[in-house]
């Protein structure tokens, strides 16, 4: 059993089996919006120390929001 790293409440387990790595329960994920960010950053496949710079493919990068806790 783990608990919300916001407002302290339990996670449900059924929560925790879905998303093993979740920090906070289902309400305050939906408060702020989800609890990671997704972004896209171009990855550079052209040779180093090259000018030319090939932003052809993209990464999605998934970072973790920063969890305040919740003010009460
Ligand atoms: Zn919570």
């Amino acid at each position: 059993m783990r608990t919300c790293q916001r407002c302290g409440n339990d996670i449900p387990a059924e929560r925790l089996e879905a998303l093993p790595d979740t920090t906070i329960c289902v309400k305050c994920s939906q408060e702020i919006g989800g609890e990671f960010v997704y972004g896209a950053v171009p990855s550079n496949i052209g040779k180093a120390g090259s000018l030319k710079k090939n932003y052809g493919e993209w990464k999605i990068i998934k970072r973790r929001r920063r969890i305040e806790p919740k003010a009460r």
